[in-house]
């Protein structure tokens, strides 16, 4: 082993050309508006309705965006939600004096729509499902609980920018959903967080509640926040956007890699083995899902190993919400044991746009390596 390899991380964030990032800046620096809905914001505000076919509000991260959706809608009592996510998902609910109800997960490991009404009471709300790496939840079926039960659905799309559902937008779906911009996303603004919703009567509160609820000069109208989107974060906003379909390419190309090695060995599961057709994939995740009965090798030997070779994988998600410091002594687990079980399971590989042969190569080998150890 060579211990001055590079590390090769999970991911790397997206980035443009430093020279066409700069151009965007000096229009920043020649309107000296750096926030508060500048010109990079409206630009950037009106590219992504285009893409995403839909009514878009910017944030300064998806989190922000997501706790934004929930107080505009204003959601009260019992929310139905999935343990496998990031704690973002769960933190928002419970931040807004929300009581989460935890359903299982399918093998695509997004909700499993047939679980979620016996969970349903007088008290529930709203449903908030997560498009788990860019799988996408059974919104037809999810949207026809909500309208006989009368609840409200967000998703969270924090993982699926620019994913297709049957040929159209992913965003087309709920209420609203919420896509994170983060650095290590398949699309960042460095920070950033978009809402996207239907219904009009939402716009007053999505927009006011970003900015302390201040409605005008003399008129605070609601108790908000400051999640405003700055200029910078929308000029690189801007900039990834124009490379986005090519990175989304080359990540499918690093997949299809991967895929190869794990089409000739037994035990280990991928979302894109299993293929559902009606999705056009963003590519954004690499996840595994190792079953040690067959592997005979377990999630975390395969982690160790990689590490060994400057590669970090990341269990992600692992442990699942209800597992956390903050959450177990609430919540019980065991009432979601797909999710847990895949919790134990689960490892992404590295996958970034800017990854090279070399290093593709080095994690493709080390991979098959350990299967071939193992057997
Ligand atoms: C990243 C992420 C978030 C939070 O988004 P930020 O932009 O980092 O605040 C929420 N939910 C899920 C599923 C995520 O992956």
């Amino acid at each position: 082993m060579n211990n001055l390899e590079k590390i090769v991380n999970v991911t790397s964030p997206l980035m443009p050309q430093l020279d066409r990032y700069i151009e965007e800046l000096k229009k920043i620096w020649d309107s000296r508006w750096m926030t508060n809905n500048g010109p990079e914001h409206i630009a950037f505000q009106c590219e992504l309705e285009k893409l995403l076919g839909n009514k878009v509000e910017l944030y300064v991260n998806g989190h922000m965006a997501l706790d934004i959706a929930i107080k505009a809608l204003g959601l009260k009592g019992e929310v139905i939600t999935t343990p496998y996510t990031f704690v973002s998902t769960t933190h928002a609910l419970v931040m807004n004096g929300l009581t989460p109800v935890f359903c299982d997960i399918k093998d695509d490991y997004t909700i499993d729509e047939n679980k979620i009404e016996a969970l349903i009471t007088d008290k529930t709300c709203a449903i908030l499902a997560v498009h788990v790496y860019g799988c996408i939840c059974n919104v037809e079926k999810i949207e026809e609980i909500a309208r006989r039960h009368n609840l409200k659905v967000i998703y969270d799309a924090a993982h699926a920018f620019a994913v297709k559902w049957k040929g159209k937008s992913v965003a087309d779906y709920g209420d609203i959903s919420m896509f994170s911009l983060h650095a290590t996303k398949v699309f960042n603004s460095i920070e950033g967080g978009i809402l996207v919703y239907h219904d009009e009567k939402y716009l007053k509160e999505l927009r006011n509640l970003r900015n302390f609820g201040i409605e005008n000069e003399e008129s605070t109208t609601s108790i908000g926040l400051n999640a405003k989107m700055n200029e910078f974060a929308a000029a690189m906003g801007i900039c990834n956007l124009e490379i986005l379909e090519d990175a989304i390419a080359a990540r499918k190309v690093i997949a299809e890699r991967y895929l190869e090695i794990i089409q000739q060995s037994n035990g280990i599961k991928t979302i894109y083995n299993d293929r559902n057709h009606d999705i056009d994939y963003n590519y954004a995740y690499m996840p595994i899902e190792i079953d040690e009965s067959i592997t005979g090798f377990t999630r975390d030997d395969l982690y160790e190993f990689l590490k060994t070779r400057n590669i970090i994988a990341r269990k992600y998600f692992y442990p699942i919400v209800t597992d956390y410091e903050c959450y177990r002594e609430r919540f019980d687990s065991n009432l979601t044991p797909n999710a847990k079980k895949t919790g134990n399971r689960i490892l992404t590989l590295p996958i970034a746009a800017s990854m090279t042969e070399e290093e593709i190569v080095r994690c493709c080998s080390a991979l098959r390596e350990m299967i071939e150890r193992a057997k």
